[in-house]
């Protein structure tokens, strides 16, 4: 795709209810000149300059416009998470503008799930990541890796809230029973909960008919089951082992709502994914976590 092309893709999924027409994204204006010699649109009714990609999450951008469609393909493509290593290659720039530019997708992609809440039979259940501790060499220096007090307090827990043929929403916490206020938060209280043998769901019941399944005995009695939520864990298990290697410590949410998002649009079409994507990372606003990024001294 040739600049000119990439450029007027972007700009029909961003104003695609002008039908591709530029509308100042300052005040909304339609009335906008453009210009022959650069990729520049001016407000005629506030002045305001601006191009395809100002007040989006690729704003302040510095690549060929083509080159974010290409990220956006590649990133949608990859079932279990792709890499900002690899994304570099096959982009050919740095791998400090991929790991952005992988983080900004994330963040546009996680924008649907920012106000979902969930009805109907909704599985929840709980994985844990990160926070791992290398036995030591010889037998007699190992200690016991389960107890609290020799772990390193970096361990997370993933809880998920899966909608049966609905969306799926994760949270990062300390612990599974810390999850319970927000799972009451966002899931409706007509709800059917599924969940497994774990002591802290017993508070579930308080609040919703709670379905309970012995992992010790079966993964499906007929009655209850939890595994849309473990199919969800094991694509994020996928992801951290085959992709990523590390996706534990403060990226951990970014990460699992990613692979929430995958889950979703898994029955979709990859050109269907690629415009929801699009689209997502055009509606969202620049990034106050990612703009800037390595200038801020990281
Ligand atoms: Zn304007």
């Amino acid at each position: 795709m040739s600049e000119e092309e990439a450029r007027k893709a972007f700009q029909e999924i961003r104003w695609a209810d002008t039908k591709g027409e530029p509308v100042c994204p300052r005040c909304a204006c339609m009335a906008v000149y453009g210009y022959k010699t650069r990729p520049l649109f001016k407000c005629k009714g506030c002045d305001h300059q601006f191009s395809v990609t100002s007040g989006t999450i690729f704003a302040s951008r510095k690549l060929p416009v083509s080159t974010y469609l290409l990220a956006i393909a590649i990133f949608v493509n990859a079932a279990k998470g792709h890499s900002a290593l690899q994304l570099s290659r096959d982009l050919d720039c740095q791998y400090k503008t991929a790991y952005v530019m992988a983080h900004k997708i994330r963040e546009a992609l996680a924008s649907e799930q920012q106000d979902m809440t969930m009805e109907g039979t909704v599985e929840v259940d709980g994985a844990y990541f990160g926070g791992h501790l290398k036995p030591a060499n010889w037998k007699e220096n190992r200690i016991d890796r389960r107890l609290a007090k020799n772990q390193n307090g970096k361990r997370r827990v993933v809880v998920i809230m899966r909608e049966r043929g609905g969306r799926t929403l994760p949270f990062v916490f300390k612990t599974e029973g810390e999850s319970v206020p927000t799972i009451e938060a966002r899931v409706h209280p007509n709800a059917i909960i599924h969940a497994d043998e774990a002591v802290h769901w017993d508070r579930l019941h308080m609040f919703y008919l709670t379905k309970r399944i012995n992992h010790q005995e079966s993964y499906s009695d007929g009655d209850a089951c939890t595994n849309q939520a473990e199919s969800f864990f094991s694509r994020l298990r996928r992801a951290e082992i085959g992709t990523h290697h590390h996706i534990a410590g403060p990226y951990l949410e970014a990460y699992a709502a990613e692979i929430a998002w995958r889950e979703d649009h898994r029955r979709v079409s990859n050109g269907e994914q690629f415009l929801i994507a699009t689209n997502a990372a055009l509606a969202h606003p620049v990034s106050r976590q990612w703009k800037g990024y390595w200038q801020k001294g990281r």
